[in-house]
């Protein structure tokens, strides 16, 4: 796990200074002398994390942090405010400016690699989903960005797990101003309490009563219900093992006593800000499989993810220097059958359709719904000469069984007509493939349908 951090700050010791540290753990470092280069290198997409001084000269770190947050190019990169003084106000504005973390000057070096990894953890899972949610982009799904950004990170749900009511009391009510809280005062209900209650943030003290916190946190990690939930750790005082031990396994930020408000405030908006751009992501990801790339009668791949991925097969086929064989099917009288039996029996012998090709093809051929009684398959690594095999048993699967229809009680003969060609091996464009295809598909229906032709490249 060899993140890159980039360092920024004004004086050039101090910079030296966290390279050492970092470099020692085997973190890549890059660095900046002020703001405007930081933003720079960070669009440029070069760093995992930034470590920001505050005070610098021309831009200082809290405006520098709101730009690198406001700009969607830039806002998922966790940022850790330096702060040379242990002054509530600057952690405060930092935070507010969006920081997702910081540390005091003279920085601890236990404190600094523990939160530089645990965030380096965070900027890896969030860049996959990131990813996947480009590709999604790219074949019309929205991208949640946009509305990650917006977030204010208000009015989420809060568990808080502290057994001492005088303290559960107090951060309850400056919870409440912006959040929905319940208490559970006992630990041994906390786990189940936080699986049954879908939460965005669980508050975990870890000074609790004949009880050890940190076991609750690595538990709530392990259950798939809570495993996604952030864990903002309250600790009676610096004690770095224990706290380093945390966030090790999966604590993603703590407080001190005495709690300051504001800070408490901004710590719980920044973690259910996460929270929902992770699950936005999370969300994406899982409709992008289920509708933008399924044609929903067939449970086929659809034409616009047949489009994009055609593109990415062409490229591997023509790299390997293997074949690619495409083949584009059209039912015969279609018309007739939706005429004659009606629209719901059409889409009765789609369904159907879509069975016996399935059955037809390996794994990795890719098989889609191109039009409304038109299909498209493409095999990769597959010749012509095989390819002509394919087509001709699935020709014979489809003509050799009648369709049923309206739920069984009729049964209609069926052919299609399939039209066949490979991809030239220098780079063809995809359209000119399809357009070959397409050209012998129209004379297997020209020559009486009901058969396959192959058109050589
Ligand atoms: P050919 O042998 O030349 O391919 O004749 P055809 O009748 O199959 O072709 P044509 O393109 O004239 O007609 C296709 C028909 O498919 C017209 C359209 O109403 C019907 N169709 C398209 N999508 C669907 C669908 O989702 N369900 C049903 N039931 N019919 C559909
Ligand atoms: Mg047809
Ligand atoms: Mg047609």
């Amino acid at each position: 796990m060899s993140a890159r951090i980039l360092v920024v700050d004004d004086v050039p010791a101090n910079v030296k200074l966290l390279e050492a540290r970092l470099s020692a753990e085997y973190f890549d470092v890059m660095t900046a002398s002020n703001g405007t280069e930081a933003l720079v290198l960070a669009r440029r997409a070069e760093c995992d994390i930034i470590l920001l001084d505050v005070m610098m000269p021309d831009m200082d770190g809290f405006e520098v942090c709101r730009r690198l947050k406001t700009d969607p190019a830039t806002h998922h990169i966790p940022v850790v405010m330096v702060t040379a003084l242990d002054s509530p106000s600057d952690r405060n504005r930092g935070l507010e400016a969006g920081a997702d973390d910081f540390l005091t000057k003279p920085v601890s070096d236990v404190v600094l690699i523990a939160r530089v990894r645990s965030l380096t953890r965070l900027k890896m899972m969030t860049d996959e989903l990131r990813m996947r949610a480009i590709t999604s982009l790219e074949i019309g799904m929205q991208a949640p960005e946009r509305t990650a950004v917006a977030d204010t990170g208000k009015g989420g749900r809060i568990l808080l797990v502290d057994d001492r009511e005088s303290s559960y009391e107090r951060l309850a009510t400056i919870l409440a101003a912006e959040h929905t809280v319940d208490v559970e005062p006992n630990p041994t209900e906390a786990l189940f309490h936080a699986a049954e209650g879908n939460y965005d943030l669980l508050i975990v003290s870890l000074d609790l009563n004949n009880f050890d916190g940190l076991r609750l946190c690595s538990q709530a990690r392990s259950l798939e219900r809570t495993r996604h939930v952030p864990i903002l750790a309250i600790a009676e005082a610096e004690n770095s093992t224990r706290l380093l031990r945390g966030l090790e396994i999966g604590v993603n930020d703590y407080l001190l006593r005495p709690i300051d408000k504001t800070e408490l405030l901004a710590r719980a908006r920044t973690q259910i800000r996460r929270r929902r751009y992770t699950d936005h992501l999370r969300d994406n990801v899982q409709n992008s499989i289920e509708m933008a790339i399924t044609d929903a009668l067939t449970g086929l791949h659809n034409r616009r993810y047949m489009e994009s991925h055609l593109a990415t097969l062409a490229e591997q086929a023509s790299t390997r220097g293997k074949p690619l064989a495409l083949m584009i099917l059209d039912i015969d009288y279609f018309k007739s059958i939706n005429d004659n039996y009606g629209h719901d029996a059409g889409d009765d012998v789609l369904r159907e359709f879509a069975v016996r090709v399935r059955k037809s093809i390996r794994g990795i051929d890719l098989a889609c719904r191109y039009g409304g009684e038109e299909f498209v398959i493409v095999m990769p690594e597959t010749d012509l000469h095989v390819a002509g095999m394919v087509a001709e048993r699935l020709r014979r699967s489809i003509a050799g069984e009648p369709f049923a229809v309206h739920k069984g009680t009729k049964r209609i003969e069926v052919t299609i007509s399939i039209g066949l060609t490979t991809l030239e091996q220098k780079g063809e464009a995809v359209a000119d493939v399809l357009k070959r295809a397409d050209t012998a598909l129209y004379r297997a229906k020209h020559d009486g349908r009901n058969r396959v032709v192959s058109q050589a490249a």
